[in-house]
């Protein structure tokens, strides 16, 4: 089993995802969808990633069976699966645990699509798939219901996932909420005002 070009751009991505801040630890996932329908790469469960080589990607297939490599796939098979299954647009999948984005989903209020990146390439609000422990097929279902034809979707408690063509724009997908979660925050603190706090007159 081959797919040298895939388990590079797997590996490139979830180490850029963990250089950005937007995992701690060995949390997250990344994937990409093989050509043909084969299966998916996806990133080994519970590995650090600066020590990982493009030979520790795990291969799948559609119905979740290993079929190459030497570790544990990502606990988080079934959700990948679940969401490449009802959306054939998608060539790749990142999940992070970002702090703006991950405040939203232990509040349980959608990131609105306020900057008109969000609008662009998220299509929308970054709506909350109701809780489910992580890894389960219930919460598979949910971040599908949630995502709907959207590029990413929040899991409640949990995180983020970001879905594009390719993983760049499942990892931009991310990065755009993340963002635009941040900003939100900011944009109500200031709302709050900040009367009498100049030193000077205005
Ligand atoms: P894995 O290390 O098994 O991918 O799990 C990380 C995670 O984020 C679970 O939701
Ligand atoms: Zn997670």
């Amino acid at each position: 089993m081959n797919f040298r070009h895939e388990r590079e751009e797997v590996l490139n991505t979830a180490r850029e995802m963990f250089a950005q801040g937007l995992v701690v630890g060995t949390w997250g996932n990344v994937s990409v969808r093989l050509p043909d329908a084969e299966g998916i790469v996806i990133t080994p469960s519970g590995m650090d990633y600066a020590r990982l080589t493009p030979e520790d990607m795990v291969i799948v297939d559609m119905a979740g069976n290993k079929l190459w490599g030497e570790w544990k796939p990502s606990v988080e098979v079934p959700m990948h699966l679940a969401i490449y299954q009802g959306r054939p647009d998608v060539g790749a999948i990142v999940h992070v645990h970002s702090v703006a984005a991950s405040s939203f989903a232990v509040a349980g209020i959608s990131i609105p699509a306020v900057l008109e990146e969000t609008v662009h390439l998220i299509g929308g609000p970054v709506q909350v798939a109701a809780y489910a422990p992580y890894g389960t097929h219930r919460l598979a279902q949910q971040a599908v219901a949630a995502l709907g034809q959207n590029n990413a979707v929040l899991l409640a408690n949990h995180g983020l996932v970001g879905v594009g063509a390719t993983a760049a724009s499942a990892l931009r997908a991310c990065q755009v909420a993340e963002k635009t979660a941040r900003v939100v925050i900011y944009a109500r603190i200031l709302e709050s005002g900040l009367k009498g706090r100049s030193l000077v007159s205005e």
